[in-house]
């Protein structure tokens, strides 16, 4: 929307609570069969991917999701060598996931060829190279499909980084527990899944079906959140396995595990993630 501000996005954050940020500059906007995406400058933020309106990364505070959703499972593994990843357009889930040396194949499954294209063409700092890497393996199709179709028990670690539960329609299905039961079938006998789960904050049963739906497949599951700036909101997340307990990792083993796979950080540590996991599930409180 446009008007004494000048340009402006108004984000639809929680279903109450909307955020207005101001927009420096827009690279583009395209409409794919899945959604509309806008790679633009936000003031403050720096360069943007809005994917339905919903702000999906900026460059001020992106570390803090993709650090998150990525490092706690990969540190959790023993030894991940084959990494899948569903949905994460960007490059920059990719990205984190080639920083462990253990890597050996990482394989990055999205829906939306555009989403793809364009973040190559604006949106480097994101993915920094990752999608050259002589690991990386890109697939653009349906990850229901793609799991579905995959070996039994070929990836160590499967991430999904995936539109929001509520927002659109492509990602729905891949929040089920159907499907969680074939990612479960794709996974090693130490496999651990994590998944963004929107906010539990201002989408509670949204998070609470997704939370259940992963409860009832796994064995451990544990849940940790953060503020991001830019969305307005909590970000969730879920991390879930059948022989590892995510709790099980201390403040000193995961920082060990990161220095000994040569990973660099800019936020996580084995202290902030031990903190977040007792910080529990931000939920309104009537
Ligand atoms: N960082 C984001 C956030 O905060 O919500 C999520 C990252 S990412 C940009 C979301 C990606 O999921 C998009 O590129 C979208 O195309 C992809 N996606 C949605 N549904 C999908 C599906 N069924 N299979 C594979 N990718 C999908």
């Amino acid at each position: 929307m446009s008007g004494e501000e000048g340009l402006c996005l108004f984000e639809p954050a929680g279903r109450s609570f909307k955020l207005l940020l101001k927009v420096l500059k827009v690279y583009a906007v395209e409409k794919s069969p899945y959604q509309e995406i806008i790679f633009a400058e936000l003031d403050g933020f720096g360069k943007a991917l809005i994917i339905d309106n919903f702000i999906q990364s900026t460059e001020a505070d992106e570390a803090l999701y993709h650090e998150l959703l990525v490092h706690p499972a990969m540190v959790l593994h023993p030894k991940p060598s084959r990494v899948l990843i569903i949905g994460g357009g960007e490059g920059a889930t990719l990205r984190e996931v080639l920083k462990h040396n253990t890597v050996k194949e990482a394989v990055m499954v999205d829906i939306d060829p555009v989403v793809v294209e364009f973040s190559k063409k604006y949106l480097e700092h994101m993915h920094q190279g990752s999608f050259n890497d002589p690991r990386s393996r890109v697939f653009i199709m349906d990850g229901l499909k793609y799991v579905a179709e995959a070996p039994d028990k070929y990836f160590d670690v499967a991430i999904m980084d995936l539109t929001d539960p509520y927002a659109g329609e492509a990602a729905k299905p891949l929040y089920s527990e159907g499907f969680y039961r074939s990612v479960k079938r794709i996974l090693g006998d130490n496999g651990v899944l994590v998944t963004q789960a929107g906010s539990s904050y201002f989408y509670t049963s949204e998070y609470d079906y997704v939370a259940g739906n992963i409860r009832r497949v796994f064995k451990y599951m544990a849940e940790y959140n953060i503020w991001i700036p830019s969305f307005g909101l909590n970000v969730n997340f879920i991390i879930a396995s059948d022989t590892l307990d995510p709790r099980s990792i201390t403040p000193g083993d995961f920082d060990k595990r990161l220095m000994e796979r040569g990973v660099k950080t800019r936020f996580i540590n084995g202290g902030r993630y031990n903190g977040l996991l007792m910080l529990g599930v931000l939920k309104p409180l009537h």
